[in-house]
């Protein structure tokens, strides 16, 4: 173990190296969202899987209508009807027309479409019942409104790399090739450890002295938003025993990633780390960040642990700073993955050299994003954190800022909220254009 203090990116490599992506599992298409797949997607089939017709109008040979115009209509008689759903077994005869709506195959003897805006709109259009004959009004080129077979996907191609999150647009995909199931990494189970003998229970009755445990629930937010599986296993006491009983219990319900937060500072009371170190081994346990200095990174009977800080901000700040990509590497995602911006600070910083990471929200205005500081940068101080949708960073070794300065901020919430609003009525800007 090194007593050293790890740059925040140092600390992050040497964290991940120790993880691999958890064993794969099949689940069906409906449950997942936000997976990742284990193995590559090869398609079964060409998508589509046959000639279509990208509107509605009449199929044609594009021989056939080759001198049509609105002034001179070419006259076809209809064929009948191809409906998307229903093939038609009919061939298509020079001189004839087949009705045809949006998606359906694409009847032989034909190559092209007319859409209806391009014919006679007299005539009603009635279910199953075509009239005789068509006035087209317009020339069409071979293949016009055809969907061809494979023109989004071919068959034996491999659509999807294993490693691909999966997103609404994959899952359409996926669903579209008939995949009724994938194979993707099964979710961590994640143990939140709460320590320290001030902590009570939301709901119990405030004693004096004590205060509410805020770092189990909202580390195990943090993991349900990463798409992992959290297990409370409730507050431990400032004994060492309590705390190896704990990392004990994560254990036996056969947790993939063990997490606590607090007591893994210097204090007299801090038994985190000798109970790991008892039962386990420590990577590392200092990071030059703020917040967050006292983090703790090791593995106990084979798991992988992190000791998170105790104050609240700090909990949640290493949180997205380490257990997320951690979370995001178990879960099979090739590389790490945050949003970051560059943005153009709108209150001076001072800052005491460490990496430091500041609760601001980021909007966008005049072609640009700013961020403003929310307030109290305590670690203990969460209104702060929960008035912010970023944190500001300002790099290690930097001791103070200028307003106006351009730095890098670590989006939080992907909800919109450091996007820019829709200008409304009455609004002057973006939508006048004088
Ligand atoms: P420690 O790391 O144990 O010294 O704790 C640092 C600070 O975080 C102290 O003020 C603790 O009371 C506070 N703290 C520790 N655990 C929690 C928790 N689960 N919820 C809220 N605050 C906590
Ligand atoms: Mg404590």
């Amino acid at each position: 173990m090194t007593n050293e203090l790890l740059s925040v990116s140092e600390a992050r490599q040497r964290l991940l190296a120790e993880l691999q992506p958890l064993p794969a599992e099949e689940i069906t298409l409906a449950e997942a969202l936000g997976r990742v797949l284990a193995e590559a997607v090869v398609a079964g089939h060409d998508l589509p899987p046959f000639d279509n017709s990208s509107v509605d109008g009449y199929a044609v040979d594009s021989a056939s209508v080759r001198q049509a115009s609105r002034s001179a209509p070419t006259r076809l008689a209809v064929a009948g009807e191809v409906t998307a759903g229903r093939e038609s077994h009919l061939h298509l005869e020079s001189g004839q027309a087949m009705r045809i709506t949006t998606g359906a195959p694409l009847p032989a003897g034909a190559d092209a479409v007319v859409p209806v805006e391009e014919t006679d709109d007299s005539v009603p259009m009635i279910p199953d019942r075509v009239p005789a004959e068509i006035a087209i009004y317009a020339a069409v080129p071979a293949g016009a409104h055809v969907r061809h077979a494979g023109l989004d996907v071919r068959r034996g191609t491999s659509v999807l790399p294993a490693g691909t999150r999966l997103r609404p647009a994959e899952i359409a995909l996926l669903a579209a090739l008939g995949c009724a199931g994938v194979r993707v990494h099964r979710r961590a189970k994640v143990a939140v450890l709460s320590s320290g003998d001030e902590l009570l229970e939301p709901g119990q009755a405030l004693a004096p002295g004590r205060i509410f445990d805020s770092n189990g629930l909202a580390v195990s937010a943090a993991v349900q938003s990463a798409g992992g599986e959290p297990m409370r296993l409730g507050i431990l006491a400032d004994r060492r025993q309590a705390v190896t009983d704990g990392l004990e219990r994560a254990v036996a319900q056969g947790a993939d990633l063990i997490l606590s937060t607090a007591g893994v500072s210097v204090g007299a009371h801090d038994f985190i780390r000798e109970a790991v170190l008892h039962g386990g081994r420590l990577t590392f346990w200092r990071v030059n960040l703020r917040p967050g200095k006292p983090l703790a990174v090791g593995a106990y009977a084979g798991r992988p642990f992190l000791g998170l800080p105790g104050n609240p901000v700090s909990a949640l700040v290493t949180f997205e700073l380490f257990v997320r990509p951690a979370l995001q590497r178990l879960h099979g995602e090739p590389r790490a993955r945050h949003w970051r911006l560059r943005v153009r600070l709108q209150d001076p910083v001072d800052s005491d050299g460490r990496e430091t990471y500041l609760r601001a929200r980021v909007h966008w205005a005049n072609q640009e994003y700013h961020a403003h500081l929310t307030g109290s940068q305590d670690s203990s101080v969460l209104s702060s954190l929960v008035s912010a949708n970023a944190l500001v960073v300002v790099p290690a070794g930097v001791r103070s800022l200028e307003a106006g300065a351009q730095v890098e901020a670590w989006i939080l919430y992907a909800d919109g909220s450091a996007g820019f609003d829709e200008p409304q009525a009455g609004d002057a800007g973006e939508m006048t254009s004088s």
